[in-house]
């Protein structure tokens, strides 16, 4: 289970993570919706210490991830994080990319890292990719490989930042048919996100983020059908 409690983030005099709380629990999906600009990307980075947070707390299992001293690199593996630009390594096939961040890890790749990444390229439609370098590859078979890729690190939680925004329409569909596998298979998730269709359905709370703050959170059920805040109706309005 994810913890946040009164997380800050400034850059210079402008406070982006207005002290956001917010609790995920294990197997659940959060969307964080909202306008442009309202920190969904940057809450995201503080989880995944891409961003070192001015104050507050991020708990991970009850262990907070942000005290002075631990290894980034550790807490990422087990919060892994996939992006809005996929970022695969020109120069290696889909499967070299999945494989590379268990070998840095670990020295080499175990035969069982191998056949556990294989399995994944099998379950996410990517069987006869593995071999393909990323441009030989479409948008959305590039973005399934760099979710394969996060989930070689076998993380406990995986973070998206509007991962389908980069892509065709017809494209977008094969990417969130991976995040509802994952849902099934129970993990744990963040998704920063514009998809609001997508949210409705598979979202278990949704929270609608401005000038840093969460205004309003909840069930997608009910947000999105009688939203309190003034704020929430407004940008619902528009993005529906
Ligand atoms: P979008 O929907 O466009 O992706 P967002 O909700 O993800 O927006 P963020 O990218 O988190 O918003 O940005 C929140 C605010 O923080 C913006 O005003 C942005 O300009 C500012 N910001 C983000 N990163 C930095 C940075 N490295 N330095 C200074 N300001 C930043
Ligand atoms: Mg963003």
């Amino acid at each position: 289970k994810l913890a946040l409690r009164g997380v800050v983030k400034r850059f210079g005099d402008a406070t982006v993570c207005d002290g956001i709380d917010l609790d995920v629990e294990e197997g659940q999906m959060v969307c964080l919706i909202g306008a442009s600009g309202g920190g969904k990307s940057t809450l995201l980075r503080c989880i995944n210490l891409l961003e070192v947070i001015e104050d507050g707390e991020i708990r991970l299992d009850g262990e907070d991830i942000t005290v002075p001293g631990l290894d980034p690199q550790t807490v990422r593996s087990r919060i892994g994080m996939v992006f809005q630009s996929y970022n695969l390594f020109p120069h290696m096939t889909a499967l070299e990319n999945a494989l590379l961040a268990p070998r840095l890890v670990k020295g080499q790749n175990s035969e069982s890292d191998r056949q556990e990444i294989e399995g994944l390229f099998v379950r996410f439609g990517l069987a006869d990719r593995m071999g393909n370098y990323p441009d030989q590859l479409s948008g959305g078979q590039q973005q399934r490989v760099a979710i394969v890729r996060a989930l070689a690190m076998r993380p406990d939680v995986m973070l998206f930042d509007e991962i389908t925004s980069a892509l065709d329409p017809q494209l977008v569909g094969e990417v969130l048919d991976v995040l509802l596998q994952l849902k099934a298979e129970g993990m744990t998730m963040i998704l920063a996100t514009h998809e609001m269709e997508f949210a409705r359905q598979a979202a278990d709370k949704v929270c609608f983020l401005k000038d840093g703050k969460i205004i309003e959170e909840g069930p997608p059920s009910t947000l999105f059908t009688a939203p309190r805040e003034a704020d929430t109706q407004a940008f619902l309005a528009r993005a529906i």
